[in-house]
């Protein structure tokens, strides 16, 4: 059974028609923004038009099946919103991927007492701090955060939705319940360069990785640059380039090869190109798919800072700002996409993904999997992202026999 990439195409290129820039090419369809409720409306209309039935939750959410949802359904999808001048295939190819695989079953007659339905969640991209849609549809909202949540510009999220004829308290009446489903699948672009380098066909996804955040803080002395010998001085900058030479052997001593750690925010105090810096300010990013190994390399790196900051004469302080587990996918789903990306003939990598997902939170009250396909050259939130129309294919297609696989299974 293959699914029809001809009419998958049609569908993506009509859906990135909606939010077009076309001074940037870019997408515009943030959460909420009347290009995304347009999105939604005309994803309702194409679901309709392929004989569905679909239906709009509290928090945004579109969901399109057949079928009384009085059985554990398997629920496929991804959102349809989008980052300030995104690519066409971020969301979007997940949700029309759903809704192929679906008419592809109707296709081949497959019968089956399971409800299949697709989703395409609202508000993934964080326009307001959260993974919204997502957070719903798992019961993770609290009243507090929706009234309070608002995006860069200050605009509320309950003004936003209401613009939008959505009441945001609504939101926290679109959770389902454990046993209302059976699954959760996904297919997005990797959005990162591995499978694209790796000449890959395939991502088999094992989780999204956990991530902690650190605000440093190296205190020094602020002296004159020409009249502070450099043997006397407390230069907070000095103690940040040489974190910067032990993040490699953090890795290779506490960490595995799926760990991740980024310098990337910097400010230097006072900052004049005359004064030595009295002090460095900077972030520290850290991931891994095990928690013990996030636990260690952040105490590799506690220690490392403390030396570094004896050696420079320095103080040293850090706060952390976040500290957010790993997400494990489902071990029995993801071993199930595996033995189908083989029967399929399809090269393919079991790994981890540096970023968010929907899959995150769905994988709290269901079985979740999650399917890369390659991004050409790793770029994603920008107009150049792109994938090759065989790899989305491939994907969609180890979505299908994935669901396949999943509704012959008890
Ligand atoms: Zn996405």
């Amino acid at each position: 059974m293959q699914i029809n990439c001809e009419r998958l195409k049609a569908n993506l290129i009509e859906l990135s028609k909606i939010g077009y820039n076309e001074e940037d090419r870019g997408i515009y369809r943030p959460g909420y923004s009347d290009a995304d409720m347009e999105s939604r409306r005309w994803l309702q209309e194409k679901a309709k038009a392929a004989g569905y039935e679909t239906y709009m939750d509290g928090a945004g959410n579109v969901f399109f099946g057949r079928g009384e949802l009085n059985k554990p359904a398997v629920l496929m999808g991804s959102h349809i919103d989008s980052v300030p001048a995104g690519g066409i295939f971020d969301g979007s190819l997940g949700v029309l991927a759903a809704l192929e695989v679906m008419q592809t079953l109707d296709e081949n007659q497959v019968v089956t007492e399971t409800p299949v339905w697709g989703v395409a969640t609202a508000e993934e991209e964080g326009r307001f701090g959260g993974m919204l849609g997502a957070q719903a549809i798992s019961g993770k909202l609290n009243p507090d955060w929706i009234m309070s949540a608002h995006d860069a510009d200050g605009v509320y999220l309950k003004d936003a939705m209401a613009a939008q004829g959505l009441n945001a308290m609504d939101a926290l009446d679109a959770a389902w319940r454990p046993e209302q489903l059976k699954a959760y699948l996904e297919l997005h672009i990797e959005q990162g360069p591995v499978l694209f380098q790796e000449n890959l066909q395939i991502g088999v996804v094992e989780g999204i990785s956990g991530v902690f955040k650190w605000i440093v803080h190296l205190k020094g002395k602020a002296d004159h640059a020409g009249t502070a010998p450099m043997d006397m001085r407390s230069d907070a900058f000095m103690g940040l380039a040489d974190f910067a030479h032990e993040i490699e052997r953090i890795i290779a001593e506490n960490g595995t090869d799926k760990t991740r750690i980024t310098v990337g925010k910097v400010e230097l105090k006072p900052g004049y190109p005359h004064t030595v810096a009295g002090e460095a300010i900077f972030t520290i990013v850290g991931r891994d798919m095990d928690e013990e190994v996030m636990k260690e390399v952040a105490n590799a790196c506690r220690k490392a800072l403390s030396a570094i900051a004896r050696k420079h004469r320095l103080m040293f302080e850090y706060e952390q700002s976040s500290w957010l587990a790993p997400k494990p996918c489902s071990a029995k789903l993801t071993d199930l996409i595996e033995e189908q990306v083989k029967a399929l003939d399809y090269s393919y990598l079991r790994m981890p993904s540096g970023a968010g997902h929907d899959t995150q939170f769905l994988s709290e009250i269901t079985d979740a999997g999650l399917i890369f396909i390659p991004s050409v050259n790793g770029v994603s939130h920008a107009p150049d992202e792109w994938s090759h129309w065989h790899d989305i294919e491939a994907g969609t297609n180890v979505l299908l026999h994935s669901v396949l696989a999943n509704l012959a299974e008890n």
